[in-house]
Parts: structure tokens; sequence; C-alpha cells
């Protein structure tokens, strides 16, 4: 006899992942069911990836509104900026993408519940006072952000509270050296706030090519970013003025406000997970086979919440790989190499496969190409910005391994790259390559001369 249930897969948490996997279970004709306690879209429509991005393009109008001089514009001396405009244009934008994920969700056959669902047993979930029974149950709640205790800490936001500031500082304090952290320094940075970028390692961004990370660091101290390593917080104070933030070093610096961007942690705790056999990590991530099954038969989970890789794109990916697996034909597999990723500081860094020192590990034979010059739009424009690009080829192969770039419009280039390594392009196909003239990207396809 069929067991009898009330869904086919139930999803806690309508972020990428979860309502990705909701919509394909339900347009294969399976009967789902969605719970979200906060917001449709989660981290990344609302306070991650959006918004963050629609910052960055506010922070870098001062730069345009420099360089359009060279090009003849007029433009006021002192051109200022409204942040409640900004602020609540942006949260103007997101509600209208929170609409259209309620859309998706409704018009894909799927139950949505506002509420914040727990889970009662392998195969029984709660939420608003009822529970109902699913064969299976995708745990897709992803993270939250992380900010260590010390004296002072809860004086500290995170990039959650930087999204509904009441007024922008005029002086800031950055934490962390990862994407979060550097993201955060560069938007403040722009919008005009005086900005401190403390890290507590000597290199920012440390997992990528040190060479490109340097290249983030000149660039973001030469537009006027102040980078402090090897450096770390002490204890913050409360003072009549906003907030004093003493450091390791024995300095102090006084800011409006202290920007935490130190990880974020997976959204695992409260769930109800001690009612199956779910094992988690250490760090509170959920330990998931290959097809995202936990160490519960009927319980899976993916994005953020495995502590994987965490980006929405993927996230996504792992989503189609699951309902495949349940519904589908179970041929789909996700490939986690050469993921393109970019980080949106200021110069923008866009990279894809591996960095020179993870090749150097990897491959007997390496050759490097690095082209570093100034973007045209600094011919007339002025200004200090360069574009660094670099290629990492196996030569014993002729394969490209690697592909960075800094600069502007590092992510639209990367992206396109990134098909190139999958297909596993080698360097004799790159310069096979016609360059579109004048662009920065042909510089990819026209690099002849191995730099090492
Ligand atoms: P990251 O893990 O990238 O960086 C965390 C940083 O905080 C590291 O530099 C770490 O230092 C530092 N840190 C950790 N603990 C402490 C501590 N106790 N005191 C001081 N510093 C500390 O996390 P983020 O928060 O920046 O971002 C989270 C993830 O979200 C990213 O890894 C990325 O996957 C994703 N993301 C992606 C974006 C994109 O695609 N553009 C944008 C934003 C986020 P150390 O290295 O020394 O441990």
């Amino acid at each position: 006899m069929t067991e009898h249930f009330d869904y086919d897969l139930f999803v806690i948490g309508a972020g990428s992942g979860g309502v990705r996997a909701a919509r394909m279970a339900a347009s294969k004709g399976k009967k789902v069911a969605v719970a979200e306690e906060r917001y449709l879209g989660g981290t990344c429509v609302n306070v991650g990836c959006v918004p963050k991005k629609l910052f960055v393009y506010a922070s870098q109008f001062p730069e345009l509104f420099h360089a359009s001089v060279g090009f003849g514009w007029s433009v006021p001396q002192q051109p200022s900026l409204d942040w409640a405009t900004l602020r609540d244009n942006k949260t103007a934008e997101i509600e209208r993408l929170n609409s259209i994920y309620n859309n998706l969700i409704d018009n894909s056959g799927a139950d949505l519940y506002d509420g914040r669902a727990t889970i009662a047993g392998p195969h029984l979930v709660s939420v608003n006072g009822e529970t109902y029974t699913t064969r299976s149950i995708l745990v897709a709640t992803g993270g939250w952000p992380y900010i260590p205790k010390f004296p002072g800490s809860e004086h500290a936001i995170s990039s959650n509270e930087m999204f509904f500031l009441d007024t922008l500082p005029k002086t800031a304090v950055v934490v962390g050296g990862g994407y979060i952290a550097v993201e955060f320094a560069g938007i403040l940075n722009g919008l005009g706030v005086d900005t401190h970028l403390l890290y507590r390692g000597p290199h920012l961004l440390k997992s990528f090519d040190r060479e490109m990370s340097q290249k983030v660091v000149e660039g973001m101290r030469a537009k006027g970013v102040h980078i402090h390593l090897s450096t770390e917080v002490n204890e913050i104070t409360k003072t009549n003025d906003g907030l004093q933030v003493a450091l390791s070093n024995g300095e102090s610096l006084s800011a409006g406000l202290a920007l935490y961007a130190t990880g974020r942690q997976a959204n695992s705790a409260n769930l109800g997970l001690e009612n199956t056999s779910v094992v988690m990590a250490g760090n509170g991530s959920i330990v998931v086979d290959d097809q995202f099954c936990t160490a519960e038969p009927s319980v899976y989970a993916l994005g953020d919440v495995i502590d994987r890789v965490q980006l929405t794109p993927v996230a996504i990916q792992e989503a189609m790989v699951l309902v495949d697996h349940l519904f589908g034909g179970g041929i789909a597999s996700i490939d986690y190499s050469d993921i393109p990723t970019a980080v949106f500081c200021q110069p923008e860094l866009g990279t894809v496969g591996l960095s020179e020192e993870q090749a150097r590990a990897e491959y007997t034979d390496v050759a490097v190409y690095v082209s570093d010059f100034k973007p045209m739009l600094q011919t007339l424009g002025g200004g200090s910005d360069r574009i660094t690009m670099k290629l990492i080829v196996d030569s014993d192969s002729d394969v490209v391994v690697g592909c960075h770039m800094v600069g502007d419009h590092a992510a639209e280039i990367i992206q396109g790259m990134g098909i190139a390594l999958k297909a596993g392009a080698t360097k004799a196909h790159f310069d096979a390559t016609v360059g579109i003239h004048p662009s920065a990207a042909e510089e990819f396809v026209t690099m002849r001369d191995k730099t090492r």
C-alpha cells in the first residue's frame, strides 16, 4: 500500500534554492509546500546580492561625475546624495521583487505558508499551528551574519542592518577581509563616508589569487579607503558622538558605525532537526551527501545551510539537481569546479578557475600571462583606475586553468570566460579568438607574451 502524504515535498525557506526547488517540483505535478517566516527571495533578494548591487551602482556616481567633466559635461562642484531616497527606492524595488517571487510560487501551484516551520518528525512539518505530512522535507534556510563576542560587540551591526540605516555616518569602520567587508567598504567610501577597513590577517580576500587581491587593495586605497591589515578590534565603546573603536595596535578610531562582515553561519537552530537523524557539522551546517540527502533519508538540505559554496547560483543549481534526483531521471549532478565568481568591491574582482598559487601546487609547469592597463574611460575622464587581467595556463596541456580580472565590468567579462574554462579551452583557443575592439575584454584574447 502506498503511504499517503499531504505533500510530496515540503520546503522550509523561500530563498533562491528553496523557491527553485519548489517551483521545479510543482512543475512536475508534485504536491509542494513552501514555508517562509521572513521575506520571499531570501538573503540574496532582501539583504544580499540585489540591494548590495544597487548600492554599488549608487556609490559609483561620484567618479562618473568627475570623469564626465573631461568629456565636456558640467556638474555641480559638490553633487550630494540623499541617502533616504536611495534607501527607500531600493526598498521599493525589493518589495517589487518580493511580489514577483510570490507570483512565481503561486503560479507554480505550490502552497505558500507565511510562518516559521519546524520539523516534528522525518515526515512531519508544523507551521502556523498545523502539522502536515510530507514524503520529503527540504531545509533551505540559508545563513545569518556572524558577529564574534567581544567587549562592545553589541554596538556592531551586520550587513543586514546596512540596508536600512536611518542616516549615513560620516565615518565608518568595517571589519572583515572577505566578500562582504570589501564590498561594503567600497560602497560606503563611494557614498562619501570616510571608511576604515580592518582585517585581522595580512591579506584581504585571502582565498583569491594573491596578485589580484593585492590589486584590489591598491585600487581601494587609491579610491580613499583606509585599509588596516593585521589589525583586530579590542573593544567598541559608545560615546556621545557615536562609537570609539580600540584597535589591537593601540590606535583608536571614532566612527558613526561599526560593520562586522565576519562570515555567515548556517540557519539550522530551532528547526526541530533533533526530531530527525539529521547530522550537523561543528559550525551548525547540515551534512548532506551528493544528492543533498541528510542522515535522515526523507530530509534534504541545500544552499547556504549546507555551507559548501555560499553563492545564489550554486544554490539554484543544487535545487535543480535535487528535484531531478527526487522526481526526474536522477542523472543531473553538480560540478563545483570552475565556478565563476565576482566580488563587487571597487575595483571589481572577477575570477574563475585556479589562482596562480593553486595552479603552481597542482601543475608542474605553469605559464602566467598578465596585462595591466589604463581603461579607455580614463583617457579623457582622468582618474587613477587600472584594469588587470591574468590567465594561468597548464603548459603541458595548454589548457587555461585560471582566469582573473580586476577592474570595471570584471563580473560581466568573467562570466563568458567561465564558459571557456568549462569547455576546457586552451590558450591556443584564446589566441584564435577575434577580439572586440575597443573593449577591455579583448585583452584576454591578445595576451601573446608570457609574463612568467
Ligand atoms: P567570508 O567568509 O568571505 O569572510 C569572512 C571574513 O571575516 C574573513 O576575512 C575572516 O577572516 C573574517 N573573520 C571571521 N571571524 C572573525 C573574527 N572573529 N574576527 C575578525 N575577523 C573575522 O564572509 P562574508 O561575511 O564576507 O561573506 C559570506 C559569504 O557570502 C561569502 O563567503 C560568499 O560566499 C557570499 N557572498 C558572495 C558575494 C558575491 O558573490 N559577490 C557577496 C557577499 C557574500 P579570516 O579569513 O582570517 O578567517
